[in-house]
């Protein structure tokens, strides 16, 4: 269901294209967000919530609950992989955290610049990469989606699996 006027504002608005992820550029910036959405929220940002946020952000890349637990284990003690899944669920109903259930990876939302708009998640299958994009189109169509089925979101992301433009690049050179 085209519509042309959508269509063009998709295709002319520079801010829609869409953009890596994190690795966070101001983290002091992007944890003094975090701590601010969670005390509006009355929650706590815990040194270990904090942490696992902390390395969300820096990673240019979705992390699993695995990985993290590992990459926070060389800093000081290992971390438990229960108290990282517990941090996680945190994170994730704080709105500071996503998993991409296609790749049972975490990624960080503080940075993003979306709100409580929907996203979309481009995940590379080549080199892992994920960039999101989000324009007032994709979110109008899926109001309207979630609208006619009496739906309510919990979570208004889309997860679209490919390949980036740059690993196309190499696949056509290596032909
Ligand atoms: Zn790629």
């Amino acid at each position: 269901m085209a519509h042309p006027a959508t269509y063009k504002a998709l295709v002319e608005s520079k801010s829609d294209r869409p953009h890596p992820l994190p690795p966070s550029k101001d983290m002091t910036q992007t944890l003094a967000r975090a701590e601010a959405i969670c005390r509006a929220h009355g929650v706590r940002l815990t040194r270990i919530r904090r942490t696992v946020l902390q390395a969300l952000c820096s990673s240019p890349k979705p992390l699993g609950a695995y990985e993290l637990a590992d990459m926070l284990a060389s800093n000081a003690r290992r971390m438990a992989p229960i108290t990282v899944y517990r941090a996680l669920d945190f994170l994730i109903e704080q709105g500071l955290a996503h998993r991409l259930a296609s790749r049972n990876a975490y990624i960080s939302t503080v940075d993003s610049d979306s709100g409580r708009d929907a996203v979309a998640y481009l995940i590379c299958e080549s080199c892992g990469s994920v960039s999101e994009g989000s324009s007032a189109a994709l979110t109008g169509a899926l109001s309207d989606i979630l609208l006619r089925a009496g739906f309510e979101p919990r979570s208004k992301v889309l997860e679209v699996a490919g390949h980036c433009a740059a690993c196309q690049g190499h696949s056509q050179e290596r032909h």
